[in-house]
């Protein structure tokens, strides 16, 4: 089990991170907004335990950025201010849990064993197409039974195509899922995360056809083109 911390007061995140190493927790700290984003775009984590007030980028940001991209891992959000108002509005962001400061750490530990439970048993999701799917919580792809490696980026992409599998995916629609708010996005960064990923999938039947001015379609081996 792999825990991400983020949290910018160091003996904060010290106290925790040693506490969820005792319960055998692999844990994993980072200090500011920007470091966080970066890494939970690139890393699977069985949990996230998430300070709102954070350095570069703060974790509302994080958490919108964290759920554009289709991750649904578990969040824990901590908060020096209980106010319901940012309650809500973690909620609404897709935490799925919230504890103020100061708490005892057996409180948090026990709210941590919960949420992993319930991750793994009601959380995921495996989507399939054919001999290709893809385990949306643990964010991994396989072909024929056997793992192909993507990047974050075409994951995401792939998993927008498998969540409209057989309808045309539009390029606004795919930059939905891979990017935040104020991200730029390059006019043919679209084509080359599909490009790379055709090349990894193709080999194994599935193709991603291109419907020219409408987007990208995802079709299972055997499917009589047009
Ligand atoms: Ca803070």
């Amino acid at each position: 089990m792999r825990i991400l911390i983020v949290e910018d007061d160091p003996v904060l995140a010290d106290g925790l991170t040693r506490s969820l190493r005792q319960t055998d927790f692999a844990v994993d700290c980072v200090s500011d907004g920007a470091q966080a984003d970066h890494v939970l775009a690139s890393q699977n984590y069985d949990l996230v335990i998430l300070d709102l007030g954070l350095p570069k980028i703060e974790g509302f940001e994080i958490l919108r950025r964290l759920r554009r991209r289709g991750s649904r891992v578990p969040v824990l959000i901590l908060t020096a201010r209980d106010v319901l108002e940012d309650r809500v509005k973690g909620l609404d962001l897709g935490a799925d849990d919230y504890l103020t400061k100061p708490f005892d750490l057996p409180e948090l530990e026990a709210r941590v064993r919960a949420l992993i439970r319930r991750g793994q048993s009601g959380g995921s999701s495996v989507l399939s197409c054919g001999p290709l799917t893809l385990d949306t919580s643990g964010r991994r792809a396989m072909l024929h039974g056997e793992p192909i490696e993507l990047s974050a980026r075409e994951l995401g992409v792939l998993e927008a195509l498998m969540m409209r599998s057989g309808r045309v995916v539009n390029k606004e629609q795919l930059a939905e899922q891979l990017y935040g708010w104020d991200e730029e996005v390059g006019a043919n960064a679209i084509e080359v995360y599909v490009h790379r990923l055709r090349k990894k999938v193709e080999p194994g039947g599935v193709s991603i056809r291109t419907i020219r001015g409408l987007g990208y379609l995802l079709e299972k081996p055997g499917h009589a083109p047009d």
